[in-house]
């Protein structure tokens, strides 16, 4: 059976999320991936119209420049609630969401990492 995965830890690194997961694994995973597939319903439909090539940016997303998160809130057990800089706070991200999203690091990098601990 395996067990629920939790992120035992989630770190501002450089332009994205690191996470590390409680089955061992870290994942990473770019602001501007995580904004480009908000999963609130006004995204999902603005996704699924065919592109716009007259589309202009707003004025908050020119201001806002690069997706950064203003923060980063749980919500429930399962979910996290980003807020951006561009002020769109509505994408409730869930961990499964958060985990497809991200890619996992190369294993090599493991200086400061916790190791698991080994399953017989
Ligand atoms: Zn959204």
């Amino acid at each position: 059976m395996v067990a629920e995965l939790w992120p035992v830890a989630l770190r501002n690194e450089g332009d994205g999320l690191r996470i590390e997961w409680n089955d061992g694994v870290a994942t990473f995973v770019r602001w501007q991936t995580l904004r480009e597939n908000c999963p609130c319903a006004s995204c999902i439909e603005e996704r699924q119209r065919p592109p716009d090539p007259f589309r202009v940016l707003s004025p908050q997303e020119v201001a806002a420049g690069t997706p950064r998160p203003r923060s980063m809130t749980p919500v429930g057990r399962y979910a996290y609630q980003i807020v951006w800089n561009d002020g769109h706070a509505t994408g409730i991200y869930t961990l499964e969401r958060l985990r497809q999203l991200s890619q996992p690091l190369s294993m090599s990098s493991k200086s400061d990492a916790v190791s698991p601990p080994e399953s017989p």
